[in-house]
């Protein structure tokens, strides 16, 4: 992919979206694809490989090729959102089948998992996968089928080990998935640290700019089970829209600039909540006494990622009032947008979450740190 003898880096590869030039008009900006339908040869084969939109579109398969190469996969799959790539990689399992998900993780899918896979058939246990002892126990060689991790994980920002959680995976005979949303393939590469596949809900940094909703899979390698999910993809439907690729390739441009500056704001911005005399507990792997910095720092390039939470001394009602406070940072569920959000998470997970009632979730935008730092601290001394 380069006149040189070294490769070029993901980044300036997704900076051009990998470099395409429409070949009908050289235009640098590829076209929407749109077409439902193609045409058949006269000799009744369908030799550009094109049969219908619901497994082909080229304006996808460009997003795919861009996300491929940030992870540094031989193959990516764009689907409607995070959930639909999270529940493409279990439903591609048969009912029966074993599969251990972290305690701590996205709630959505946590549900999912122990709702509907469980009523599906699949045997879910939920382990504290940073806590390697306890990821070993919860296996069982042979039936085990699959290990899912998040790294961060939310909202506690909880670090596993991708490497250690791979070996313990293989050694019984699983494959191990991580959701890598939080990281990014700019700070984490899953798939070099023995992961099978990895997982994007790209509604959040791929896209960056909150107005898509979509979800990736790339894997290590193109084997039975990715055929299978990709297989179940086309078969359920699970598609991603020719015009929200489109956007994701354009949001893609500038992941390399907008990572860097969201870790780098979140750092800043956890120091000086450490010190603020309203918070119990600042949350986040930059952090040199979080439980899994050593961990973080080996496995993440560049930055801790652009989320952190914050406990406050005064409890739920203060947590609650201090987000009503804010005025920057938005009021809303999400993240890995431009915008700063804010979030009493607690609300939204409901009866069950291990979230704590008095924590805020942030997710750091690109707007300037004194500007974001003035606002929380308005909101956090206002009461
Ligand atoms: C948002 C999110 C998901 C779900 O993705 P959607 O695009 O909303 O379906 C999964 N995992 C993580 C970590 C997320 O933040």
């Amino acid at each position: 992919m380069s006149g040189q003898d070294r490769p070029w880096s993901p980044r300036t590869l997704a900076a051009q979206a990998l470099g395409h030039v429409d070949a009908a008009t050289h235009g640098l900006v590829p076209p929407i694809h749109v077409t439902t339908t193609f045409l058949r040869d006269p000799d009744n084969q369908y030799r550009t490989g094109n049969i219908y939109a619901r497994p082909d579109n080229a304006t996808i398969r460009e997003a795919e090729a861009i996300i491929a190469a940030l992870e540094q996969a031989p193959a990516a799959l764009l689907l409607g959102s995070g959930m639909s790539a999270a529940t493409a990689v279990f439903l591609a399992l048969q009912p029966g089948d074993h599969v251990v998900a972290p305690t701590v993780m996205y709630w959505a899918l946590r549900n999912w998992l122990v709702a509907d896979a469980a009523e599906w058939g699949l045997r879910v246990d939920l382990v504290d996968t940073s806590d390697l002892d306890a990821l070993r126990a919860a296996l069982r060689p042979g039936a085990t089928k699959l290990v899912w991790l998040e790294t961060p994980s939310n909202p506690l920002w909880i670090i596993t080990d991708i490497r250690a959680a791979a070996d313990l995976a293989h050694a019984a005979g699983a494959r191990l998935v991580v959701d890598s949303t939080v990281a990014t393939p700019l700070l984490t590469r899953p798939l070099a640290l023995g992961a099978d596949i990895v997982m994007h809900s790209a509604t959040k940094y791929l896209n960056g700019h909150s107005d898509v909703v979509a979800g990736a899979l790339a894997t290590a390698v193109e084997d039975d089970f990715w055929t299978r999910i990709k297989r179940g993809r086309s078969m359920r439907g699970q598609i991603l829209g020719p015009f929200e690729a489109f956007l994701l390739i354009r949001g893609m441009r500038t992941l390399a600039l907008r990572v860097p500056a969201a870790c780098a704001t979140a750092q800043d911005l956890a120091l000086r909540l450490s010190n603020h005399a309203a918070i119990a507990e600042v949350l986040y792997p930059g952090l040199p006494d979080h439980s899994g910095h050593a961990i973080a720092a080996r496995q993440m390039q560049g930055g801790f990622g652009g989320m952190l939470s914050i406990r406050l001394r005064a409890g739920e009602a203060a947590a609650i009032a201090t987000a009503a406070r804010t005025t920057l940072w938005k009021r809303a569920t999400s993240l890995g947008g431009v915008e700063s959000l804010i979030e009493h998470r607690g609300s939204i997970e409901g009866p069950g979450s291990p979230c704590p009632l008095d924590l805020l979730r942030l997710s750091v935008g690109i707007e300037d740190v004194e500007d974001l730092y003035a606002d929380l601290d308005q909101a956090l001394t206002g009461a």
